[in-house]
């Protein structure tokens, strides 16, 4: 990730601290805490520091950039239970509480919101930084009790989702009035179909036994009986899934005891009593529908490993079981897995699944194995031993020699030891966080977690959650870096880079937080923002006569593929009133492998007018193909390769690459030129242009316009 932060010039921001601070929070708050804020004592400011959900609602009032005092009045006021606001106020009172945390290093304030007349149970923590006397910044971090938030919520959500539509009923009643009678009873609490005899019942329950959820059932009726229809459904696993309750008349213990060997779930004794009857069937179904909730909330439908909410309901209660029993987990991803589903179709990729299912079912059996997602594993070894190493790297040879779908790569990433203090979910995204440090290795599958790696990751989440926040109060800057000529060294254009300048004045390169956004798709709109920006700054320069220099933005893959990107672009130029050769677009190698959904995108933009640019040629995954493939009118050497170019191998390297370029009559740019003998040698090697800090470091706007009116271009 690191790679392309490649000016190391400019102030850094002070990331260690950060990061330190946060892994310090954390030990200090436990990891229930998804929303986590730092205030500043002096500024009132706040500062996300993790923010995972919504359910709290603290951030809601933070949109408008408040300061800390106003905004937790808010969430007082719109969300606290009326009984509890009181004891939330201590959090208004900021020197309140850094005096109690001279005493404390955190405490602990318990209350209740009151959401769509739901009561939830909350705890919001107070906690210093460091030492006592530095009480700079303060902690607050929201939780909500139930550590099992996903669990309960899913469940609650299918089980709502069930109780919402009217149930399905059916009443095969012989006598007219007892069915009529029923009917009344019950027909404005379910839909119910009748049957007047056995025959017809059963052909009813053929028909429509998925969506039935209870049958009543009188024994004595023509054609076929109760009890034959109860060893017909008995025989059948499928019509044995409706329940069915049985009416009897009241003439002993016999037929009762009878229909409930035969399978029913209970019987009704004529005279019919309304109430008793109504909480039968409502018992019943109930019991029927939670035992089929709970089942499919604990295991997977495609490969019959518990589900990731059943597994975290295991695992934990397995760790809390044995805390002091060593265990290891492990998790296994897909890497493409979408793309694999596009390319071979979903019948495949279940295919896939399947066959990583029995491998890992043999292989892995001895721990806790679930499907984590669409394309991912997880294992918990809990048996105490130490992490049976080869078992685990010959499962994993073994699923790459045997794939039944060439090529695919699956990812590994190892908790060894867990810290059981952190929740499963915690660990299982640690792991996978090592898992992702390998994705794009070709030669490495398994990673370990380490510090290093959450340090890393709580990082990037902060970098995440700050994203709208740091676009709504304008953080994100564009900066402008000339490109010259190589003979006449003049400013032929710039491009366009954007930096992140946080309220507190530390900058943060695009190296550290472009991959973030990348990953997560937040890019879209930083991209977008960079554009417009630039469009911007062209438009001012139009209006008051200035000749336009072109000034290339940088478009992420994730962009070029969104839906209506040229539609989007094209307008923005319009508005701006912006010649579309203005404003060349930079797209990096990696764009061909979709090149089918962008060539679309493409065509539009060359249509309208626009100059694509391939950026950072030779750095990667160099595709020649690509240059034949898309219509680039210019091709930027990447510097890893210009670093070389005062060297015989290296030369010859950037050589090639010109004379290409000029075979396919395409610009070449020669990027993060530093020296005068690296220029000497590309302007030997007729290279069109160069772009580097021997010229001239990325500046600011005002800079920008400066240095260009000083050189009277
Ligand atoms: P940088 O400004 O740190 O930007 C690094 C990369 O982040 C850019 O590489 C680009 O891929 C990405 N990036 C920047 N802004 C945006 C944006 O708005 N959207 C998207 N999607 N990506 C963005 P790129 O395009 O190859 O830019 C050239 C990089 O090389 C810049 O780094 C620039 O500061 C740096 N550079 C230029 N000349 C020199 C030099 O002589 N020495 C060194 N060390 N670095 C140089
Ligand atoms: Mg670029």
């Amino acid at each position: 990730m690191d790679q392309k932060s490649k000016n190391g010039q400019e102030k850094r921001p002070d990331n260690d601290r950060l990061v330190l601070e946060m892994a310090d929070i954390i030990s200090i708050l436990g990891d229930d805490y998804r929303n986590i804020y730092c205030v500043d004592r002096e500024t009132y400011n706040i500062e996300i520091y993790r923010y995972e959900n919504d359910t709290v609602g603290v951030r809601e009032v933070l949109k408008e950039n408040r300061p800390y005092n106003r905004a937790i009045q808010m969430y007082i006021e719109e969300n606290v239970f009326k009984d509890d606001k009181e004891k939330m106020k201590v959090a208004m009172d900021l020197d309140n509480v850094c005096s109690r945390l001279q005493q404390v290093p955190h405490f602990s304030v318990h209350y209740r919101v009151k959401r769509n007349s739901e009561i939830l149970f909350y705890r919001m923590k107070c906690a210093r930084i460091r030492s006592a006397d530095s009480l700079q910044k303060i902690i607050f971090a929201f939780a909500c009790e139930d550590a099992d938030v996903r669990w309960n919520r899913l469940g609650t959500e299918l089980q709502s989702g069930a109780l919402s539509r009217k149930r399905k009923i059916l009443i095969a009643e012989d006598n007219a009035l007892n069915l009529e009678m029923l009917c009344a009873l019950l027909k404005d609490e379910y839909e119910i179909i009748t049957a007047n005899n056995g025959k017809i019942a059963l052909e009813v329950l053929e028909d429509h036994y998925k969506d039935l959820s209870l049958i009543l059932l009188d024994i004595q009726m023509p054609v076929l009986d109760g009890f034959e229809v109860l060893k017909k459904v008995r025989e059948d696993a499928m019509l044995s899934s409706v329940p069915i309750i049985v009416l009897t008349t009241s003439d002993g213990i016999h037929t009762e005891l009878a229909s409930l060997d035969l399978g029913a779930a209970d019987f009704i004794a004529k005279p019919y009593n309304a109430d008793l009857i109504r909480r039968r069937i409502r018992n019943i179904i109930g019991l029927k529908e939670s035992s089929l909730t709970l089942a499919a909330l604990e295991h997977d439908a495609l490969t019959g490993f518990y589900t990731e909410q059943a597994f975290f309901h295991y695992a934990k209660q397995l760790m809390a079981g044995r805390p002091d029993k060593k265990m290891h987990l492990l998790v296994a991803k897909i890497k493409d897995f979408k793309l694999i589903n596009s390319i071979y179709g979903a019948k495949r990729a279940d295919e896939l699944l399947l066959y990583l299912t029995a491998i890992y079912s043999e292989r892995l059996k001895n721990g806790l194995i679930a499907r984590t997602g669409n394309s991912s594993f997880a294992f918990l070894f809990y048996d105490g031993n130490e992490l049976d190493y080869r078992t685990v790297t010959d499962t994993i040879h073994y699923v790459i020699e045997n794939t039944p779908i060439p090529g695919i790569k699956v990812k590994y990433g190892i908790y060894e030891d867990i810290d059981k203090h952190f929740s499963i979910s915690t660990i299982c995204d640690y792991a996978l966080m090592a898992a992702e440090t390998v994705m794009d290795n070709y030669d490495c599958d398994l990673a370990y977690y380490t510090k290093e790696i959450a340090q890393k990751q709580i990082y990037n989440q902060m970098i995440e959650n700050s994203f709208e926040d740091a676009l709504h109060n304008e953080e994100f800057i564009v900066y402008y870096q000339p490109k010259v000529d190589i003979i006449t060294e003049k400013v032929l254009g710039a491009d366009a880079l954007v930096r992140w300048k946080k309220r507190d004045g530390s900058v943060i390169s695009p190296g550290d937080f472009i991959p973030v956004y990348e990953k997560d798709g937040l890019i879209e709109k930083l991209d977008e923002y960079v554009f417009e920006q630039v469009c911007r700054l062209q438009k001012s320069k139009k209006d008051i006569g200035k000749a336009l220099l072109p000034i290339s933005v940088n478009l992420s893959r994730s962009s070029i593929l969104q839906e209506g990107v040229a539609e989007r672009y094209i307008e923005i130029a319009k508005k701006n009133e912006v010649p579309f050769s203005c404003v060349p677009l930079e797209l990096t190698e990696s764009v061909a492998v979709y090149s089918d959904k962008i060539s679309k995108t493409i065509d539009q933009l060359i249509k309208a007018g626009f100059k694509l640019q391939v950026d950072d040629f030779g750095s990667g995954y160099s595709s020649l193909a690509i240059l034949n493939q898309l219509p680039f009118s210019t091709l930027k050497i990447d510097k890893s390769l210009i670093n070389h170019v005062c060297e015989e191998k290296g030369r010859t390297l950037v050589e090639q690459v010109i004379l290409l370029s000029k075979v396919l009559k395409m610009q070449v740019v020669a990027e993060g030129v530093e020296t005068k003998e690296q220029l000497e040698e590309l302007r030997n090697l007729q290279c069109d242009e160069i772009q580097g800090f021997y010229f001239a470091r990325p500046m600011p706007e005002k800079e920008f316009i400066e240095y260009i009116e000083s050189l009277g271009t």
